[in-house]
């Protein structure tokens, strides 16, 4: 049969595991089942469901330590020290 791809735009995944939602910096669309590192080192297995369902069981909250490697990487301060600067 002829494939039906559907294209993913990997810069926009945020894996979320057991409710916390990361950043992975990924060289593609992995496959599912698929293992893959998040920037602050957890690993996972890649499962995907439509967006609907990402708020189903509870509403996924940040990495901390993800954001804090994205925020470094990006030049941007990180939350704890914008505290009592401003
Ligand atoms: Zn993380």
């Amino acid at each position: 049969m002829t494939a039906a791809v559907i294209y993913l735009d990997p810069i926009m995944l945020n894996p979320v595991i057991e409710g916390v939602w990361h950043h992975a910096r990924l060289a593609g669309i992995p496959d599912p089942g698929e293992s893959i590192t998040m920037l602050c080192g957890a690993t996972g297995v890649a499962s995907f469901l439509p967006l609907g369902q990402r708020r189903n069981r509870s509403v996924p909250r940040q990495c901390d330590s993800c954001d804090v490697v994205v925020r470094r990487q990006r030049g941007i301060p990180l939350r704890q020290s914008r505290i009592g600067h401003s």
